[in-house]
């Protein structure tokens, strides 16, 4: 009995606390403040970039408790990591949190970066030899260390995970060699000699990307009969250590030596003029013969300028030389060498408003001197003179007009028509002071090549190219 008693109380006193508590709280929820978020309250962030509050809503009823909100908690967003922010508002005496999780993460890859081509010939007979790679993460920094690379038979594979497990890949293929190797021929492609005249062979240079060797492997097929007229082929093979072929032909005409107009052409070429002595007596020279020249110019004197004129009036081709000509200071570099040749190009575009493009290197391209300053600046200039525009024309007859102090009017026809041949003939040649051989021989030389079917021409933008070998 007094248990059931007990047990109607107990239950009784339950139901009137579950009544206080329920008066209670409705009393709570009408009398508290109400605070709730903008925007989700997990939010993630790109490390590096800005991170946006949204902000929150504090009420009560239709009040609006936004200004008595406490915000507490910074987000780093340059600095990986969870942030929580904490918005606390108290009204009637009732305190209401609210919170929202920022997580900054890093989720974007590393980036690797191939040193050298991510197309790698590898040449016969060699392993690929690693070029580098670097590994920069956008929060870790560089993390090339990390970088695992693996090498399979044509290509290698750079792979690299940041801190925060984002991953790279990156694949650089190798490949055979399959560049052939570049012939470049000397002297003229098509060469044109009389019957007995010695054929001089000018040679070839070649390159290969892979093979050091190559030139020890070029074949020359074909040979000249210069006791009988016809054509002559002369092939030049190369076939590097990967068997990649290249071939360039040389065209050789045997031509009975009466014959005439077959190309014959003469281009007398004069250097390191003009001279007060001699240019004005050898454009008279040229003026009634009317034959047109090239003059390859240097630095003169200012009352010399007409000369300069002259030429270009008188339909000659005015040409480069060098303004110094002191080949220790030219052939120290390819900045002072440049440096020289633009100061000549516009001296001579002071003096008749054009600027010449076709230029003569001081000993020709194959002048061995520009050793002694310069190793291997004949093979940098010829590549650049032509990058940036010019054309260099050596010669293959020489006049020896200059050698041991000056030659008679004799000599110096004498060296020049023994070695004409019939297609193209650039004879070197120099008008500086006092070389008085020049014109009179000169004269006998245009005299001679008239009454053998030459024509006389001025080197020009059309002219082909005629390149020694270069020896530097
Ligand atoms: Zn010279």
């Amino acid at each position: 009995m007094d248990r059931f008693v007990g047990l109607k109380k107990a239950i009784m006193l339950s139901i009137i606390g579950l009544l206080l508590f329920l008066i209670g709280y409705s009393i709570f929820l009408v009398i508290s403040p109400h605070i709730e978020l903008k925007g989700n309250d997990k939010i993630e962030v790109v490390v590096g970039t800005k991170y946006l509050e949204k902000g929150y809503s504090a009420t009560y009823g239709n009040s609006n408790l936004n200004n008595l909100v406490k915000v507490k908690g910074e987000v780093d967003a340059n600095k990986i990591g969870e942030y929580k922010i904490e918005y606390k508002v108290n009204y009637n005496g009732i305190t209401k949190k609210i919170f929202r999780t920022v997580v900054v993460k890093d989720s974007e890859r590393p980036t690797i970066t191939l040193k050298g081509s991510s197309d790698t010939t590898v040449c016969p007979n060699t392993t690929y030899q690693e070029e580098g790679y670097q590994a920069i993460d956008n929060y870790d920094g560089d993390i090339t260390t990390k970088v695992k690379v693996t090498n399979e038979k044509d290509q290698v594979i750079y792979t690299v995970q940041d801190a925060a497990k984002n991953d790279s890949i990156k694949i650089r293929n190798l490949k055979t060699d399959t560049e052939k190797p570049i012939i470049t021929l000397k002297g003229f492609k098509n060469v044109t000699i009389g019957v007995n005249q010695n054929y001089v062979e000018a040679g070839y240079e070649v390159a290969d990307n892979c093979d050091k060797n190559i030139h020890s492997k070029v074949k020359t097929i074909g040979f000249v009969n210069n006791k009988k007229e016809g054509i002559y082929h002369i092939t030049y093979q190369a076939v590097d250590e990967a068997g990649n072929k290249n071939e360039v032909t040389r065209v050789v005409r045997v031509v009975n030596s009466k014959e005439k107009g077959l190309g014959k052409v003469i281009y007398l070429t004069f250097d390191d003029g003009p001279s007060r002595s001699i240019t004005p007596k050898l454009l008279d020279v040229l003026k009634e013969e009317n034959v047109k020249a090239t003059f390859f110019v240097i630095n003169h004197a200012k009352e010399l300028d007409y000369l300069i004129k002259r030429e270009y009036e008188e339909g000659h081709t005015v040409a480069l030389h060098s303004y110094s000509h002191n080949y220790k200071k030219i052939y120290s570099s390819k900045e002072a060498y440049l440096d020289d040749l633009y100061n000549i190009q516009n001296k001579v575009y002071q003096i008749i408003g054009y600027k010449p493009t076709i230029i003569r290197f001081p000993g020709g391209v194959s002048n061995t001197v520009s050793r002694r300053y310069s190793k291997g600046l004949m093979t940098t200039l010829a590549k650049e003179v032509e990058n940036q525009g010019f054309r260099y024309f050596d010669w293959n007859i020489t006049s020896k007009d200059a050698e041991g102090g000056k030659a008679s009017a004799t000599k110096i026809y004498n060296n020049v028509v023994k070695n004409l041949n019939y297609s193209s003939n650039i004879v070197l040649m120099h008008d500086f002071e006092n070389n008085n051989g020049v014109i009179e021989g000169v004269r006998k030389i245009i005299q001679y090549g008239k009454s053998h079917g030459y024509t006389f021409a001025s080197i020009t933008e059309s002219t082909p190219d005629y390149h020694h070998k270069i020896n530097n």
